[in-house]
C-alpha cells in the first residue's frame, strides 16, 4: 500500500467477509480517503478507538456465524462512546429488512446501503458521509471558539479545567490557572466605544497566546481571561502572568498615543487546594487572588496561598 497523507479523512470497514475488503480496498483506491479494515466487532471497536474514523461502513450482518455482536450491537458502543458518538456509519447489509433500515438510521446511521453495491453509488455515499463530518467536525468546533478574540470560549474552558484537574490528581502532575481581568474595561469602553474596546480585546488575547504550545488560553467571558498552565507548578505561573501583565502593560496603541492598558491576574496551583479540588474551587480560588490584585491597587498579580494542613 502506498503511504497516504495522514490528514485525509479515515474509513473504517467493519464486515468479516475478507471478499468486501478486498473489493472496497479496490474500488476506493482513487478517493481521497485512508481505508482501513476490521473483520470482527471487537477488533472493529478497537480500531475505532485509536484511529477516530470519519467514517464507518458497516456491515450488519457482522460475526453472526461466530455468535458475536452485529451491527447494531457495534453501532450502540459507538454512540455510547463520547469520542465516537459523532462518526459517521453508513450501514451495509444483504439482508436487511424495512425494518432494520429504520431501526438502524433511527439508532443514528447517517445511510444505508444494500449488498451487492453499486461500487459507484458506495463511493457518492461515502464521499457524501464524509462532507457531513467535515460540517460537523467544523461546528464542533466553531462552538468552543470565541467569537471575537478566537481563543478557546468558556464552554471548552470549564470542560478543559475539568478533565486538566482529573489528569493532574491521577497522574499527580502540577497544574496552574491564571485568571485574568482588564483593568477599568467599562470606562475604557465608555471613553473610546464599544468596537475600540473589542480591538483591545482581540489585541490582549493575541498577548495571552504567546505562552508554551501546551498552555490553554480562553476568553473566560466579557473582558476576563482564563489560562490553563498543564504540568506548571504556581511560581511558574506566576512568572508567566507577570510577564502576560508587563507585555499588556507595554502594549502602544497607536490610535490613541500614550495610552497605557493594563490587566490585573489571579493565579492558582491546583496543589493549594487542601483536598481533591473541583473544577468551581480551582477557579474560586484563583478568583479570589484576581480579587485581591484588584483591591490591591491592579495591574498585578496575586497568587492564592497555600492552606497549611497540621502535621
Ligand atoms: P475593574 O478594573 O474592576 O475590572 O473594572 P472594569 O471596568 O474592567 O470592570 P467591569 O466588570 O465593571 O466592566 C467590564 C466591562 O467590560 C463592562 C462591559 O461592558 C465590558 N465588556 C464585556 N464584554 C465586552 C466585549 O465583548 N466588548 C467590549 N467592548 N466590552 C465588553
Ligand atoms: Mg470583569
Ligand atoms: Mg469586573
Ligand atoms: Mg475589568
Amino acid at each position: 500500500m502506498t503511504a497516504l497523507p495522514s490528514n485525509l479523512p479515515k474509513v473504517l470497514a467493519i464486515d468479516d467477509s475478507v471478499l468486501i475488503h478486498r473489493l472496497l480496498q479496490v474500488r476506493l483506491q482513487h478517493e481521497q480517503i485512508q481505508l482501513f479494515g476490521a473483520t470482527s466487532a471487537d477488533v472493529g471497536i478497537k480500531m475505532a478507538r485509536e484511529l477516530r474514523p470519519d467514517v464507518v461502513l458497516l456491515d450488519i450482518e457482522l460475526d453472526l456465524k461466530n455468535q458475536g455482536m452485529d451491527g447494531f450491537g457495534v453501532l450502540q458502543v459507538f454512540k455510547a462512546d463520547p469520542d465516537l458518538q459523532e462518526v459517521s456509519v453508513i450501514f451495509i447489509s444483504a439482508t436487511a429488512t424495512m425494518e432494520e433500515r429504520v431501526r438502524a438510521l433511527d439508532m443514528g446511521a447517517s445511510d444505508f446501503v444494500a449488498k451487492p453495491f453499486e461500487i459507484v453509488e458506495l463511493q457518492a455515499r461515502v464521499r457524501s458521509a464524509l462532507r457531513v463530518q467535515h460540517l460537523v467536525k467544523m461546528l464542533a468546533q466553531k462552538a468552543q471558539v470565541d467569537g471575537l478574540t478566537g481563543l478557546w470560549n468558556r464552554t471548552y474552558f470549564d470542560r478543559r479545567l475539568t478533565q486538566e484537574v482529573g489528569e493532574a490528581i491521577r497522574h499527580n502532575r502540577s497544574l496552574s490557572l491564571v485568571m485574568c481581568d482588564v483593568d477599568g474595561f467599562k470606562k475604557l469602553n465608555d471613553e473610546r466605544g464599544h468596537p475600540f474596546g473589542d480591538k483591545v480585546l482581540e489585541r490582549l488575547a493575541r498577548i495571552l497566546q504567546t505562552g508554551r504550545g501546551s498552555d490553554i488560553a480562553c476568553r473566560y467571558g466579557g473582558e476576563e481571561f482564563g489560562i490553563i498552565l498543564p504540568n506548571t507548578v504556581g511560581s511558574e505561573a506566576i512568572e508567566v502572568a507577570d510577564r502576560y501583565r508587563r507585555a499588556i502593560e507595554q502594549e502602544v496603541w497607536p490610535s490613541v498615543p500614550g495610552m497605557v492598558i493594563t490587566a490585573s491576574f489571579g493565579v492558582a496551583d491546583v496543589f493549594v487546594l487542601p483536598s481533591t479540588p473541583t473544577t468551581e474551587d480551582f477557579i474560586a480560588t484563583a478568583d479570589a487572588a484576581l480579587y485581591r490584585a484588584k483591591l490591591n491597587g491592579r495591574n498585578r498579580v496575586e497568587a492564592a496561598v497555600a492552606v497549611q494542613l497540621p502535621g
